[in-house]
């Protein structure tokens, strides 16, 4: 992409109303625009991270096993009123009335409607296990919608539902997703600990929530040092015993305020830290909360009747834009992670009008294009300081840059954003270097 071309309206004042360096930093980057409180438009370089951070969460969950669908955003009052959360919800759900005065609303989660899917659909214990999901926009009426995209009004989530026969099933669908997430958000480039989060009335030890460490987060955590250094699993046999690593990774104290128990934490001493998160993913076996109300269920092999067990899944994918930039980010801007940059590499072409900079830079743009490198290529007429600090900004993780000097000798230089190291070499090895 040319830069002179691209929708990148950057801004070089810091927005009065953000608080929060991912929030100011979207805004000034030109990612997003905010449409009304809590809901933005995502702008061409926003999107492109959105779609890029969606793909990694899809393919971790198909690895996982689990299958994409697509439910609508606006769901049926009914659905809701069958499990008794159409009254419970409050004020966080956006009701809608259609021309019929039919009683409709915009879905803040799915539970109902997959559940009504389910029992349409399915009859016998030889039809489960089941793993669904989708990456579908929500809304909740936030009562304080605030730091951009980190806590919306509406939003991106991808929510996944496994239906099973017993419990013992449900903790195998359970672990799939523990896992899952473990290995979705590392390759986000995030440290994510998975910590104990409250059951309720349902009980039992099936409920964690995923939390990045982060000043800004808001949520007070507390868990064993140790969590820090743990290594994700890779090349996860799906079908095989996952329990080892949910073990693993559930053997130390990990907690959130809201189940924090102070005691239990003390005996840590030293290896206790305390700190802020951002929950990002959050996972649930509920049991059967709504299979029994909505009568989900399956025969049995004796033909009794079995009401299904089920847990949901969410992962918060737009919060996770913002998350990124809390964990990754300067003075001067966003340090994006490889897996999720919006181009792997920013072309400068340092001085405008020079003949031979620009038929380097021409040349090179288009042999990285064939190659296949995403690059966004500074051509605009602007000095060689704007385009340095705009493309620390958008926080590229790559920069090659050709100027008047170095290209006499064919030389560009080439400047790794996370540590600000740069290197001199030849332009025509630059192609070979990022393919
Ligand atoms: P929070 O505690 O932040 O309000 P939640 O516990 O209400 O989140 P869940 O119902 O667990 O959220 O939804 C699953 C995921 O969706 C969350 O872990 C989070 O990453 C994301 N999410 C929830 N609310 C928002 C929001 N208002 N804006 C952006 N992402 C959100
Ligand atoms: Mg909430
Ligand atoms: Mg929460
Ligand atoms: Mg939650």
């Amino acid at each position: 992409m040319r830069l002179s071309a691209y929708f990148l309206p950057t801004l070089k004042e810091t927005p009065a109303e953000a608080q929060i360096a991912s929030h100011r930093l979207m805004l000034r980057a030109g990612m997003v625009r905010q449409a009304s409180a809590g809901i933005y438009s995502w702008l061409p370089m926003g999107l492109k991270v959105l779609k890029k951070i969606e793909q990694i969460v899809r393919e971790e969950q198909d690895a996982a096993g689990a299958q994409e669908m697509l439910m609508p955003t606006i769901q049926s009052a009914d659905l809701w009123r069958e499990s008794g959360r159409y009254d419970a919800y409050g004020p966080e759900m956006l009701r809608i009335r259609d021309r019929h005065q039919r009683d409709m609303l915009y879905g803040p989660t799915n539970e109902e409607q997959i559940t009504d899917i389910f029992r349409g659909a399915l009859r016998s214990y030889k039809d489960v296990p089941k793993l669904l999901y989708h990456i579908q926009w929500k809304f909740r009426d936030e009562i304080r919608p605030r730091f951009g995209v980190m806590r919306g009004r509406e939003f991106l989530m991808k929510d996944s539902y496994s239906f099973d026969l017993d419990n013992a099933g449900a903790r195998r669908s359970y672990n799939k997703m523990f896992v899952a997430y473990l290995r979705t958000f590392a390759r986000l480039g995030l440290k994510a600990i998975p910590m104990r989060a409250d059951t309720g009335p349902i009980g039992g030890d099936m409920s964690h929530e995923f939390l990045v460490l982060a000043e800004t987060g808001e949520s007070e955590v507390y868990c064993h040092k140790d969590f820090l250094d743990f290594e994700v699993p890779e090349d996860v046999d799906y079908d095989g015993d996952l329990q080892p690593i949910v073990d693993r990774w559930t053997s130390l104290y990990a907690a959130t305020d809201e189940i924090h128990d102070s005691e239990q934490a003390a005996a840590l001493g030293d290896d206790l830290v305390t700190a802020r998160g951002i929950e990002v993913g959050h996972i649930f076996n509920f049991s059967t909360k709504y299979s029994k109300p909505m009568n989900a269920v399956v025969t049995g092999s004796e033909g009794e009747e079995i009401p299904v067990e089920m847990g949901s899944y969410g992962i918060g994918v737009s919060r996770l834009v913002g998350a990124i930039i809390e964990a990754s980010h300067d003075d001067n801007g966003i340090i994006w992670p490889e897996s999720v940059t919006p181009f792997k590499v920013g072309l400068i072409n340092l001085r405008y009008g020079d003949e031979a900079c620009t038929s380097a830079c021409d040349t090179l743009y288009r042999d990285l294009r064939r190659a296949g490198v995403e690059v966004l290529y500074d051509d605009r007429d602007k000095k060689a300081g704007a385009k340095f600090a705009d493309m620390d900004l958008i926080g590229l993780p790559w920069q090659v840059v050709i100027g008047p000097r170095g290209v006499k000798n064919g030389i560009a230089e080439v400047k790794n954003r996370a540590d600000g190291e740069r290197i001199e070499m030849p332009i025509a090895a630059v192609v070979e270097r990022f393919a």
